[in-house]
């Protein structure tokens, strides 16, 4: 599958929102690769497609896990939000053509972090937070900090994902809380 024929796909799946922002996670992770040397096409294409299955309702993505084998994990399934990332790199696979392991790693990871994060996985994470469209409290601080390095930019965003849950009471992927741990004791 050619990137055209990817994009006119993607297009057709995602919300025009949704589209818009994941080209820029696509812009924001090639600038990236190119600062830390991580591979730009397969930041491209990570980039391009993270969201490829972000648009489908709970319903949805739980029959397409159980259409292309993605096993969720109890928790998993108590952060409803968190399926799209392992079920995004199942879909990138069967519906356009990805093969290579650390794309679809970096695509699996997106959302909640996790244990040794590659270069990839880590510029995948942070362009989500702040590419062009996003806008929230504190995203330019976020933007700065991923200019110098990325392991402090994804604690940052981390950190504030922890405290943002705590303080609302809500459920926290254990993954998240795997990344964390991965990332502060080195
Ligand atoms: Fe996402
Ligand atoms: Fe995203």
């Amino acid at each position: 599958m050619t990137i055209e024929q990817m994009k006119e796909r993607l297009q057709g799946t995602l919300k025009p929102k949704r589209y818009i922002h994941s080209l820029g996670v696509c812009d924001t992770a090639v600038r990236l690769a190119k600062l830390y040397g991580a591979d730009e096409e397969k930041a491209y294409l990570a980039g391009l497609l993270h969201d490829c299955a972000k648009c489908f309702d709970n319903e949805t993505q739980t029959e397409m896990c159980r259409k292309y084998g993605v096993e969720l994990t109890e928790d998993d399934i108590l952060c409803p939000p968190v399926i799209h990332a392992p079920l995004g790199a199942a879909v990138a696979r069967a519906e356009y053509g990805i093969e290579d392991k650390e794309i679809l790693r970096a695509i699996a990871l997106h959302t909640t972090g996790g244990k040794d994060m590659t270069a990839l996985d880590k510029i995948i994470y942070i362009s989500d937070m702040i590419e062009p469209s996003r806008e929230y409290p504190g995203v330019e601080e976020l933007r700065r900090a991923a200019e110098n390095g990325l392991d402090s930019a994804i604690l940052l965003s981390l950190r504030r994902t922890l405290e943002f849950n705590l303080a609302k009471n809500k459920i926290i992927h254990p993954d998240t809380i795997t990344a964390w741990n991965s990332l502060i004791i080195i």
